[in-house]
Formats: structure tokens, sequence, C-alpha cells
């Protein structure tokens, strides 16, 4: 059996916590699309301002990157996260309401 990939259990908490920020926020609601391939969702820090998520591919699975500094220092943001919660309700028909504990 392979050893845990601390990196990885790292990326996924954190990816845990981005989705329970925008989720919590409601920031999934302020995604407002740009096309079909991008959107832009608002930031949290500054009044005005938006950062751009662009549906992109990964390893063969849809990946979602932004271009928040977070997002362009390959960690998982809030922007992402609710990009990713509005798509899943967009899909769905559905409410997302919770998001598991890491
Ligand atoms: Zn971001």
């Amino acid at each position: 059996m392979l050893a845990p990939d601390p990196l990885a259990s790292a990326l996924r908490a954190r990816q845990q916590r981005a989705l329970a920020k925008a989720l919590a926020w409601g920031l999934q609601g302020d995604v407002q699309p740009l096309g079909t391939m991008a959107y832009a969702v608002p930031s949290r820090t500054e009044p005005g301002r938006s950062y751009r998520v662009a549906r992109t591919r990964r390893a063969g699975a849809e990946h979602l990157i932004c271009d928040c500094p977070a997002g362009l220092a390959g960690v998982p943001c809030v922007h992402t996260a609710a990009v990713y919660i509005h798509r899943l309700e967009q899909r769905t028909g559905g409410t997302v309401t919770a998001v598991r504990p890491a």
C-alpha cells in the first residue's frame, strides 16, 4: 500500500476549505458566465474587482483555473470553488447546502 501523499492531502484540505468558504458566502450566486468556457467571480477582498475562472482540461478531466493570486500560485481558491458549486447546481437543478468535511 502506498503512503499517503502529503502534498495531495494538503491540496484536498485546501479545496475543502475553499468550497466551505464559497458556500458560506453564497459566492456561487455571484458567478457570471463569460461565454461558455469562463466565468467572472467577484473578489471578496477588493470591492469592484472580479477574477476570471476558465474551464480547461488536465489529465483528461475538467479543471478550473483562476487568475487571482492564489489561483496563479496553483492553490485552490474560493473563486474556482464558487464556479464548481455554480456548475453543479446548474447541472443538477439542485442546491448545494453543505460540504463534506476534509
Ligand atoms: Zn481565485
